[in-house]
């Protein structure tokens, strides 16, 4: 449930029903609009004397939450989150493009795709050290050795480093090398994983299951939240449907939903939404007018001999082609 406040309510009154509300054992996250606070009350309710609470003179009312995620809830917390990872905002005003590798393959290529992506405007690098493939006779990734390119080619460039952890021991390795961790498709309900991240602090991407539901989606989100971490970005990247056209089908209706019962921020993949690469451009400018908040687009230096994710992979011209056409659009949405 969330307790509303009356307008200008006094700092003391605000403490006060903390303190009533803690004092039962329960848990409480403040929200500070400019006018109106809100606290959000996590924990076994019963204990709670909610008819006292909703009589005190600085309470405008107690509204429940039904949805099973709270914190990741945008009643509970009705301003956009926004957070930084190294110099980078994600947030409502701004446009983050995240682009690089599937996977991080050599220091050489690495670096160069770095400097290339920066050039055009990126400020974020992702790129795969662990890499969940399909088959297991596919590049499974560098592992510790590419969070070490990650951490150089971020020391040489300026960017910011975004790496996918599959496991408790990967996540071990990435906190001491990249800013911000991706939790992939698949192990979007791997709930010890979320746990894992969630102790981090480190912001965390939460990309959407295959077949997820939005409410499976924001539940997995919670995890994390609710293990310490509130740096939580969910990333659309398509989902199962019956057309075989394209990898997956990009939801971007997820985008309009999300905005309305979260308050966290979205990041459209247009890259393994459609397996495509000429698709990249129309879906990352969709992707913007439905509100997101960021991009994570692939590039590569050699996109034909890729070692994963070859035909959806930009090169470097078709990158700052997409980047320059899609400038409008981020002005258009008001973003930076
Ligand atoms: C990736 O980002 O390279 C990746 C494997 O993505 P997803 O988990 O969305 O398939
Ligand atoms: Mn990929």
């Amino acid at each position: 449930m969330i307790i509303v406040m009356k307008p200008n309510a006094s700092e003391d009154a605000i403490k006060h029903v903390v303190t009533e509300v803690e004092a039962k054992g329960l848990k409480t996250h403040l929200s500070e609009g400019e006018e109106v606070t809100i606290i959000g009350v996590v924990g076994d309710k019963s204990k709670l004397d909610t008819t006292a609470i909703e009589a005190a003179p600085a309470v405008e009312k107690i509204v429940p939450i039904t949805e099973s995620y709270k914190l990741s809830n945008r009643k509970f917390h009705p301003q956009p989150t926004s957070f930084k990872v190294k110099d980078t905002v994600i947030g409502p005003d701004t446009m983050t493009i995240m682009a690089g590798p599937c996977a991080v393959e050599s220091e050489e290529q690495l670096m160069c795709i770095a400097q290339a992506v920066k050039k055009a405007g990126a400020t974020i690098l992702r790129g795969g050290a662990y890499k969940p493939r399909t088959s297991p006779y596919s590049f499974q990734g560098l592992e510790e050795e590419g969070l070490r390119y990650m951490k150089t080619a971020s020391e040489e460039t300026g960017l910011a480093t975004i790496c996918e952890v599959t496991s408790a021991h990967a996540v071990e390795s990435a906190v001491k090398y990249v800013n911000m961790l991706q939790v992939g498709a698949r192990n979007m309900q791997n709930f010890e994983l979320l746990k894992e991240v969630g102790k981090t602090g480190l912001p965390v991407l939460l990309k959407r299951g295959l077949a997820a539901t939005i409410d499976e989606w924001l539940n997995a989100a919670e995890y994390i939240i609710s293990s310490g971490n509130p740096n939580v970005a969910l990333c659309e990247r398509g989902i199962r449907t019956f057309e075989t056209a394209t990898r997956n089908t990009l939801d971007l209706s997820a985008v309009c939903v999300l905005k309305e019962k979260s308050h966290l921020p979205v990041i459209v993949d247009p890259s393994h939404a459609t397996g495509v690469r000429s698709f990249v451009e129309p879906l990352a400018k969709a992707g913007i007018a439905c509100g997101a908040d960021g991009l994570m687009i692939e590039v590569h230096n050699d996109p034909a001999h890729a070692l994963s994710d070859g035909p959806q992979s930009l090169n470097f011209e078709q990158f700052d082609s997409v980047m320059d056409n899609i400038r409008p659009y981020i002005s258009l949405a008001g973003r930076k």
